[in-house]
């Protein structure tokens, strides 16, 4: 690695250091310590994933600077927001601090909870790409995942980092978070070389479902792993039934809760639409047909094809002549 990076990197370390210090040590810490608490993770969760605070005003730059170090080095951290006349305040201030490690465990970003709603700041606030973050390549908790991925051989993907924390400390270990709700092809790659099957278990609000639905088809066009959706009960994200449910139920979601990429992808489509207007039964019948041809083997395409033609009383030949050019362009 350049000489820039390593000294970043050791950047990084001593600020997860100083932010992981103040929350567990000391007053300024204390509100976001009792708000993790409150949140259900324990004193060794908190250490295992270097949780921090960032108190107000600027305790990093007032830190690095009493150490003497170099001017430059700060400003192309990221760590610091720079104002007009070129000085440098702290990036995070009263923000709860999850740190996003590299997949060798090194500290190169932070993410930023607010601890409390009642203003309309963003929930969170992410250090923007660095020469050590690039936000595409990365995928949360990959580096203490991959262990377990590699000896399940599958891998569980979710939203955000307290559902992949609440995992980790329910025992699930082979969990990772695309940080929010685009994945990108880079780290599908990742997850492919590592895992033969996936399952996705983003939020069960609208943007959760939109995702898993982009998600799969970029799985699918990657074409390494099997994907499984996963349904949580309710309106729960992963970490609400971690917490409510415990891992044991969480486990037995991944064998009875799952939906294969067709059945999920044809209750999205189904989503909204009034299937009583005759205009939009056939839209989405010939959707329905797109989606059936982009699944591999013929039993399964029959099955779905074989319900639709019940549901809808159309000939099986007739939905047969309508897939079969289908199939022919994907070969
Ligand atoms: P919490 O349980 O603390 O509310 P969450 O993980 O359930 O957090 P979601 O709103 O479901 O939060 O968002 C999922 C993920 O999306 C977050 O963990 C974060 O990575 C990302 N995210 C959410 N809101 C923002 C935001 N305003 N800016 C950047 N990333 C965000
Ligand atoms: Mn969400
Ligand atoms: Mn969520
Ligand atoms: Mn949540």
């Amino acid at each position: 690695v350049s000489a820039d990076v390593r000294e970043l990197r050791e950047l990084y370390a001593d600020a997860t250091k100083l932010y992981h210090h103040l929350l567990v040590n000391t007053a300024a810490g204390e509100q976001g310590l009792n708000y993790l608490h409150g949140r259900g993770l324990d004193d060794g969760t908190i250490d295992a994933f270097m949780l921090g605070f960032a108190p107000e005003g600027n305790v990093l730059l007032n830190f690095f600077t009493e150490q003497g170090r170099d001017y430059q080095l700060l400003r192309r951290s990221e760590l610091f927001v720079e104002r007009d006349d070129g000085s440098l305040v702290d990036r995070f201030s009263n923000r709860i601090l999850f740190t996003i490690r590299d997949r060798s465990g090194h500290p190169i970003a932070y993410s930023g909870r607010k601890m409390s709603s009642d203003d309309d700041q963003p929930k969170y606030i992410n250090s923007p790409e660095s020469p050590l973050f690039n936000k595409s390549q990365e995928l949360f908790n990959f580096d203490l995942a991959r262990n377990g991925i590699r000896q399940a051989k599958e891998v569980i993907l979710l939203e955000g980092y307290m559902d992949v924390i609440a995992a980790f400390q329910a025992g699930v270990t082979n969990t990772v978070a695309s940080m929010g709700t685009s994945l990108t092809p880079e780290q599908v790659q990742i997850l492919g070389r590592n895992a033969e099957k996936i399952f996705i278990s983003y939020d069960a609000d609208h943007a959760g479902q939109a995702a898993t639905k982009r998600a799969l088809d970029m799985i699918q066009k990657d074409g390494k792993m099997a994907a499984q959706v996963v349904h949580i009960p309710g309106t729960q994200d992963p970490d609400e039934f971690f917490r409510a449910e415990g891992a044991d139920a969480f486990k037995s979601l991944l064998q009875k809760n799952v939906e294969t990429p067709v059945a999920f992808g044809l209750r999205y489509l189904r989503d909204g639409r009034d299937l009583s207007n005759q205009q939009e039964q056939l839209s989405y019948i010939s959707d329905a047909i797109k989606l059936i041809a982009g699944e591999r083997e013929p039993v399964v395409r029959d099955r779905f094809l074989r319900q639709l033609a019940d549901e809808f009383s159309i000939s099986l030949p007739a939905l047969n002549e309508q897939l079969r050019p289908l199939l022919l362009q994907q070969t």
